[in-house]
């Protein structure tokens, strides 16, 4: 159940202080009656809202790619007002979710959108959508590692899938690996790493399906566009 004001807002009527006007000035109805006072809570599914005469077309889908930042918690509200991806995210009439998370202390690509469907879609492993980490990790992984992060790890929670990894930078201390997940178990790529000997010093998440970060700076956001809105589906 949401205000009035805010379903009318989020169904592209007006603004929301616009919206405030016309209930007060009588011009909007719920279930055949006219209401006029701004606390009013209506279930966006259920009730029939009608603005002068015209009932209100269900919330628009949005998709917004995000590039969150490190110390940011995958969420739209936090209890202990730590930073939130929804801080970034200002503006928006229609309430947005994440597709999945990231860590705190992982930064990169992430979608959020109010289509629960396609949401579901790209988080099942079944649907075998490739999710890309650039992980840092300490230590040169040999070929041994590197095949058991490709053939399975045993984590706490179960084998892991067979997974893409390629070792795309190897320093004196530290490496570069690349890995495409189709899971998404809860800090995955840091269990993986952590359990052949490599903890991650740095995680970013470059790839999900086919959209990238590419011209996206960090704490920024864009719409995707139509034709990747169709493509992702
Ligand atoms: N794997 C992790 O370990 N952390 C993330 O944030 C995403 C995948």
């Amino acid at each position: 159940m949401d205000r009035l004001q805010k379903v009318m807002a989020r169904a592209g009527v007006a603004s929301r202080r616009k919206s405030e006007q016309m209930i007060r000035d009588g011009k909007v109805q719920v279930n055949g009656e006219v209401v006029t006072e701004l606390g009013v809570k209506v279930d966006a599914n259920k009730d029939r809202i009608e603005v002068e005469g015209r009932p209100i077309k269900p919330e628009q889908k949005r998709y917004i790619l995000f590039h969150k930042p490190t110390g940011v918690i995958t969420s739209m509200s936090d209890p202990q007002n730590r930073p939130v991806v929804a801080d970034f995210v200002r503006d928006l009439d229609e309430r947005v979710y994440p597709v999945g998370r990231l860590d705190f202390d992982t930064e990169g690509l992430l979608l959020l959108t109010n289509d629960g469907e396609l949401a579901h879609r790209l988080t099942h492993p079944r649907h075998e959508v490739d999710k890309v980490y650039r992980a840092k990790v300490k230590g040169i992984p040999g070929a041994d590692a590197l095949r058991h992060l490709q053939s399975g790890v045993e984590l706490s929670d179960g084998w892991t899938a067979p997974a893409r990894v390629r070792l795309v930078q190897s320093g004196k201390r530290e490496s570069l690996l690349e890995m495409t997940l189709h899971e998404g178990r809860n800090r995955q790529v840091r269990r993986m790493c952590e359990a052949v000997g490599h903890p991650v010093l740095h995680l970013q998440r470059i790839r999900l399906d086919f959209l990238t970060l590419d011209g996206l700076k960090t704490g920024h956001w864009r719409e995707l566009t139509r034709t990747e809105q169709h493509r992702l589906k």
